[in-house]
Formats: C-alpha cells, structure tokens, sequence
C-alpha cells in the first residue's frame, strides 16, 4: 500500500484524486492537508468530500502527519506548495506537484527541494495533453518560422492562474523545438493598432467563462493551409488518474525533477 497524503484536500482536484485513489486500491491515504482557515480543519477528510469516513482529520500543517508518507500529492497554491515543501525540507518525501502559476522563484525552489528526493512537477497531469507535446516539438520542426504558431487556452471561471499552465509548457516547447527564446517572442494580448504579426512571436490568449474543464488548441497557420491540433478535457479525473500514476511511479525514482513525459515513457 501506498501511503499517500493529499495537500489542497478538498479542492476540485484533491477530492478527486482521494476518492479515485479509494476505487483504485494499494493506495493508503494518511495525511490530508487544507489551508489553515478552511471551516473543515480537524473534521474527517472522507466525510467531507462525501466518500464516508477515512479515518484521517483534515489538518493544515504537514508535520502534524504522524504517519510515514511514501508519497505527497499536491493541487493546491503555489505558496501553499512551497510553504509545505519548506515544511519538510528536514524529511524530504517524494511529491507530484500538480499546482500551477508558480513564479520563477518558487519553481526554483521545487528545484532544488528535489535534489534530495524524487518529484513529479507536472502543469498538466492527463495522457493526451503530455501525447500533444511530444507533437507539438515534431510539428514545430518541421514548419519552422513559415507557420505562425499561436496557442487558445480555455477553462471554468474560478481559474486563478493565466495563461493556464498547461498553455505555458506548450509554448515552452514550441519555443525550444523553435529556438526562440520565449520571453522575447510570447504575446499574451492584442489590442488596437497593432501592426502586422512579427514572424517570430508566440501568441498565447486565454478564455475564461463557465465550467470548462480545460481546453487547448495549438494553430501552426501556414499561407494556404493550417493545421489545429485541439486537446479537450472533459473531467477532471483524467488529470487525477494521472497524478495518482505519477504517485505510483515517483517514489520509487532516485532524487530529480521528472514531468508526465518521464512517468509516461514518451522521452
Ligand atoms: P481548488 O481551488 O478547487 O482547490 C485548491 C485547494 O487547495 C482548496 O481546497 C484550498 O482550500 C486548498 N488550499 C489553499 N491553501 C492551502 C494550504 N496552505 N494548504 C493546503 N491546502 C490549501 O483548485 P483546483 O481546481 O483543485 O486546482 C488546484 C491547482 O491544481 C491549481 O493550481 C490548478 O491550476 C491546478 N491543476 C492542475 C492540473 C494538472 O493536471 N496538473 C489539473 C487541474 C488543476
């Protein structure tokens, strides 16, 4: 059994990953995390995610877990990661870091964190996104800089992060397998009179509205033809299923930084 904790326990993610674990199996879950004000502290994690009772009390600070954790799954805030990475920083466990909108610091600091133990740090945890990414690179070499290249990001109204991470890391892509330095050449709005579109730039533009799971279109617009490439996510348990995988794969890897490219086998 897999001894597992959950940070951002009761969050859309976190409850999905807690019950799915359950339906899964050789997942033990000891440790439930949730933000010190939350109105649940103390209460059963399993009562309140509507699953019955797990025997674990929702707790905010990681080393109230008296328990070994094999491994620490985290959807929660950037600050909320790196305050319980730094929490345990004296008994380093392996962790899948599903948050996104972390700033350059704080991704940092995942990474030196991981020099010590193995860690999964993932925008986006589903198999047909991580699939378009390994597509993404081949596309971009072949059309080169005679395809503009622009990204659409949709999701639900409550997202705090934009662009959406999962938008991020495919520009980060398309920009290596381009060599183009991403900070010169993202556009994030347009508006006005602009001017003609530059060769070089990566436009990234978001949508807010509803309850969108998650949608991404990738557009190489060549000159008479174009090709879009669309992930859609339609629940959010193909990003849980995928954090529990990463789960599954992470602790037993030596200490590093992997993404979902490297759980997957898709390097
Ligand atoms: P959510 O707001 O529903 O859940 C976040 C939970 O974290 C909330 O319950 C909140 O109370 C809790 N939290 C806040 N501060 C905390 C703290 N200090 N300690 C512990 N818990 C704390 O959001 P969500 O939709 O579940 O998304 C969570 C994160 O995961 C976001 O950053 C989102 O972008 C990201 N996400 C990633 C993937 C992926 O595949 N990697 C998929 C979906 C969402």
């Amino acid at each position: 059994m897999l001894k597992m904790a959950v940070s951002g326990a009761s969050g859309r993610m976190g409850s999905r990953i807690i019950t799915l674990s359950r339906e899964i199996g050789n997942f033990k879950l000891v440790g439930a995390l949730e933000r010190k004000e939350h109105d649940n502290v103390g209460d059963d994690i399993g009562d309140i995610i509507g699953i019955g009772s797990a025997g674990v009390g929702i707790t905010h600070d990681v080393t109230d877990i008296k328990e070994e954790i094999d491994v620490l799954v985290d959807f929660s805030s950037p600050s909320a990661t790196i305050q319980c990475l730094q929490a345990l920083s004296s008994r380093p466990v392996p962790v899948v870091i599903g948050t996104t909108g972390f700033t350059k610091e704080e991704a940092d600091y995942i990474k030196l964190y991981s020099q010590n133990t193995p860690c999964v740090f993932a925008p986006n945890m589903s198999v047909g996104v991580n699939l378009l990414l390994k597509v993404l690179d081949d596309i971009a070499r072949v059309t080169g800089d005679d395809y503009d290249v622009e990204i659409v990001e949709a999701h639900h109204r409550l997202k705090k992060d934009a662009p959406s991470g999962t938008a991020m890391k495919m520009a980060q892509v398309l920009a290596s397998a381009l060599d183009r330095d991403l900070e010169d050449t993202a556009v994030y709005a347009r508006h006005g009179l602009i001017g003609e579109r530059s060769k070089k730039e990566i436009g990234i533009q978001t949508v807010r509205a509803g309850d969108i799971v998650g949608e991404h279109t990738v557009l190489f617009g060549g000159l008479g033809e174009r090709i879009e490439i669309t992930h859609k996510a339609s629940s959010r348990d193909t990003f849980a299923r995928g954090a529990l995988k990463a789960a599954q794969w992470v602790y037993k890897q030596t200490p590093g930084l992997y993404d979902m490219q490297d759980v997957l086998g898709l390097k």
